[in-house]
């Protein structure tokens, strides 16, 4: 198969990571969830005890920061290792204190612009599944494929609940709707690359689909765009 990059963008909780990693193990493809890395960065700072608000510091952590996001790990439910200076910190990014600080971390522009820099290395060869909120707009404006999944804020914040009360996570629905809806406006207004549909992307809402068949809706246009080449 000719090593075509593939971007996923979309609000929290929209189904990305789930359908990023079946897309891309559906075609033996690299699957990223840049999302961990702007995480990664966020954790960085408040195990450091770096104030959110010192951009200058936090900028210059995600220009030293080491990110590997790496495919082996403990079978303990993770979808991918994430390491930070080769301290394993995948579950340690999900915890809420993270998802409160994430998006004012991720409107600094040096610390888009140094993990951008990160993410186009890793894409340059193709052959890649990249998730985020400005990989079509901004990180891989010329991916063969766009595609932008959506769903409602409740049906978000409903999976969103479920998963962390599956790990064990005593958090109300309420709590979970509204720091989704809180990173929803953080992201789609901050100055640099905010989520945004591309142009050229094709929109998918996922809120009454099974994850079945948003693959297979997902897996369709990438043939149809092939087809056309
Ligand atoms: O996808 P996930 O919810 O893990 O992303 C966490 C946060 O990272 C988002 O709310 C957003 O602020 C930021 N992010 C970003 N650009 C990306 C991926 C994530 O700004 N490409």
């Amino acid at each position: 198969m000719r090593s075509i990059s593939i971007a996923i963008d979309g609000p929290a909780a929209s189904g990305k990571s789930t359908i990023g990693a079946l897309v891309a193990a559906r075609l033996g493809f690299v699957y990223i969830d840049t999302g961990a890395m702007y995480r990664a960065v966020t954790w960085a700072a408040l195990e450091r005890g770096v104030a959110i608000a010192d951009e200058a510091t936090i900028t210059a952590l995600a220009q030293q920061l080491r990110i590997d996001i790496i495919n082996t790990g403990p079978a303990d439910g993770r979808q991918y290792t994430v390491l930070a200076d080769g301290v394993d910190i995948t579950w340690a990014i999900r915890e809420p204190k993270i998802n409160d600080h994430v998006s004012p971390v991720s409107a600094y522009p040096g610390v888009r612009s140094a993990l951008v820099r990160q993410q186009r290395r890793i894409a340059e060869r193709g052959g890649v599944v990249l998730v985020g909120r400005d990989i079509g707009t901004v990180v891989l404006p010329c991916a063969e494929v766009k595609i932008y999944l959506d769903a409602t804020l409740q049906e978000r914040a409903r999976r969103r609940w479920a998963e962390a009360t599956a790990r064990g996570l005593q958090v109300s629905l309420e709590k979970v709707t509204s720091e989704l809806a809180m990173r929803d406006r953080i992201d789609s207004t901050r100055a640099d690359s905010p989520l945004a549909v591309a142009a050229d992307a094709c929109v998918i809402d996922s809120t009454t689909l099974s994850i079945d068949d948003v693959v297979t809706a997902v897996l369709g246009v990438i043939a149809e765009k092939r087809g056309c080449r």
